[in-house]
């Protein structure tokens, strides 16, 4: 088979913090389960590869409320809220992706802070499909990461929940994925946590 299109799945931070439940729970977080479990076992079966990332803080990191950040405490080292939603395909041949320990960043993209650039090159991969959590923030860094690295991206509305910090952030990020260049399908009002 030639490697002119090859293909990687890269799965963004389903984890239990960020699902319901969790401290930064997104809205039906957990819906992207089962549409990324399918994904995940097609590449492989294929023989395509995929990944998962998470987000893997230090418990003092500038991304936190209590010393400057945005959010509250979540998804830190070790912790239960940082591991993967206990029914997200565990298949030993995804590679993990850990992002955002750097306590001086927000380390939103799977790209920043990360070899995935490079695992994906030498795989020969031209197109990452891409979901997740959430939309407006880790989803869509790595995706417009993705594309400045010069991959083709396919973004997954039925695979990514938003977390709607402001209620059209959702949409917005859509927009500008879209807007960069990645090729948005699936339902996009579920990505937008408008459904
Ligand atoms: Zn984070």
């Amino acid at each position: 088979m030639s490697n002119d299109n090859k293909k990687a799945l890269i799965v963004v931070d389903v984890q239990n913090d960020f699902c319901p439940g969790g401290s930064l729970a997104v809205a039906n977080g957990d819906q992207v389960v089962a549409p990324l479990n399918q994904l995940i076992k097609e590449f492989l079966d294929r023989g395509d590869p995929v990944y998962k990332t998470r987000d893997w803080h230090p418990a003092q990191t500038r991304h936190f409320q209590a010393y400057g950040g945005i959010w509250p405490v979540h998804c830190v080292q070790g912790t239960r809220g940082a591991e993967f939603h206990p029914d997200l395909s565990t298949d030993p041949r995804v590679t993990v992706i850990s992002k955002g320990i750097d306590e001086r960043a927000d380390g939103y993209s799977g790209f920043d802070g990360t070899n995935l650039a490079e695992l994906l090159r030498e795989e020969g991969v031209s197109q990452v499909w891409v979901g997740g959590l959430a939309t407006d923030y880790c989803v869509k860094h790595t995706v417009l990461d993705a594309l400045k690295e010069g991959f083709e991206v396919k973004a997954l509305a039925d695979a990514m929940r938003a977390v709607n910090v402001n209620p059209e952030d959702g949409t917005k990020a859509i927009d500008e994925m879209r807007a960069a260049g990645a090729e948005v399908v699936g339902d996009q009002k579920k990505a937008a946590g408008l459904s």
